[in-house]
Parts: C-alpha cells; structure tokens; sequence
C-alpha cells in the first residue's frame, strides 16, 4: 500500500539531486508516521527535542539515523550521545566541549554543524562568522578529539520574498566558503550546508545546500512547535 507519506517523500526525492540528503523532519508526529517512511526507504530523521528523540529511538530499527536539529541544552547531551548522528544547531563553545565530553564517554564521535545567522528575524538563533572564527581557532577547539564540525545550518526568514531568501541561503554558502578555505581545507568531512524546509528547499537546493529539513511537506501539518 502506498501511503500519502511514501507518495510525499517519493515526490520530494524526485526532486533532489542524488548528493543531497533528506532529513525526514519528524518532531511532534507518532510511530506509526516515521514507520511509513522507513518502509518507504527513508532512513535519515530528524527531532528537535531530546525527550522526543529518547521515546522514539528505541522503538524504531537500528539503522536509522537520528539528526538533532532543535536548540540543544548542555545538560541534555548526555541523553542522545550514544546514538545521535549528527546535531545540527550548535553554536557556543560551551556546548562544543558538553559533546565532545560525552562522545568520549561513548567511545564515539560526534558530528554537528554551526548554526549561523543568515535570516532577517530576531527570533531565528546562530552565530555571526567572527564568532565561529574565534571558536575553530581556540587552543580549547583543537584539543576535542571526539567532536567533528562536520559544516553550517541555518534558517532563512519566514518570508514571501524569494529573493530575500535566496540571498540569505547565498550568505550560508558563503559563510561555508569562508570556513572550508581557512579552517578546513583538506578535511574531507567538513562538506555539509544545511539549509532549506518545506517552504524553501528548492530555493536552498539552488544556493547549494547538501542537506534539507523537511517536516510538513512530508508528514502534513502540525498542530504545534
Ligand atoms: C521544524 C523544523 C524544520 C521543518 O520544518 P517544515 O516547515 O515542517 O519543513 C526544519 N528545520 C528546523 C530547525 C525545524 O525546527
């Protein structure tokens, strides 16, 4: 049976060029919404709340990838550490060396992207270049070995104006530039631009993002968060 959820990813991936990845946003829908993706292929999910994450990761199979892309606390690191992917939104010191730490108790490492602030809005959250500049350059950064800065995320304002958008996703890919060239010239693994959802992906996907999150277009509507 094919359901309107398989039907929607099916579009979707369509869409994609095969380099991007899908990041299925699945926060506040149930079991049953993230199982109908896996059994469409899907493998790569996303929540944006650690206590979301700790009741549905273990109810869902094993090779699914979980992606944290909400605001993350320190003190709720250790909570996903064993299994988490890749955490998208990071963007203090502080919280750098939190997953580094508890990676290492994990005997793992532990991959994020910088959250960067490219949108027109003061609700949106992420770090300035100068700020990410002075974070890869501490004697601090260099010594984690369980922590890998795997690129850049962000979010464009909730915006009509394509060109607006465009051109903030422009920005994170300039901000991705920036960084490849003068702090992670021969890392292979700093590669990912995460940028694009359900409103602008195809916008993203013009900018160059690698990854898009996207929730509604796959799984409907929510009613909160
Ligand atoms: C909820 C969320 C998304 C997905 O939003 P949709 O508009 O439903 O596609 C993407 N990124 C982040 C950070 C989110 O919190």
């Amino acid at each position: 049976m094919t359901t309107s959820i398989a039907k929607n990813l099916l579009n979707i991936k369509q869409y994609l060029p095969t380099e991007v990845t899908l990041v299925a946003v699945s926060k506040t829908k149930p079991l049953a919404d993230l199982q109908d993706s896996y059994d469409a292929g899907q493998r790569v999910f996303g929540e944006n709340k650690v206590q979301e994450l700790r009741e549905k990761e273990p109810a869902m199979p094993k090779d699914v990838q979980w992606h944290m892309i909400g605001h993350m606390q320190s003190n709720k690191v250790k909570y996903i550490a064993a299994y988490i992917d890749l955490i998208h939104g990071v963007e203090s010191i502080k919280l750098l060396k939190e997953i580094n730490k508890q990676a290492a108790k994990n005997n793992r490492v532990i991959k994020v992207l910088l959250q960067f602030y490219i949108a027109n809005e003061t609700t949106k959250f992420g770090l300035q270049l100068d700020e990410a500049k002075e974070i890869l350059s501490s004697a601090e950064f260099k010594d984690f070995q369980n922590v890998q800065v795997a690129g850049v995320m962000g979010m464009a304002s909730n915006t009509e104006d394509k060109e607006q958008v465009l051109k903030e996703f422009q920005s994170l890919k300039s901000i991705f530039n920036t960084l490849k060239t003068n702090h992670f010239p021969s890392e292979d693994y700093f590669k990912e631009i995460s940028m694009g959802m359900s409103g602008d992906y195809k916008i993203a996907i013009e900018a160059g993002s690698t990854m898009i999150r996207v929730g509604s277009s796959i799984f409907g509507k929510r009613n909160y968060v």
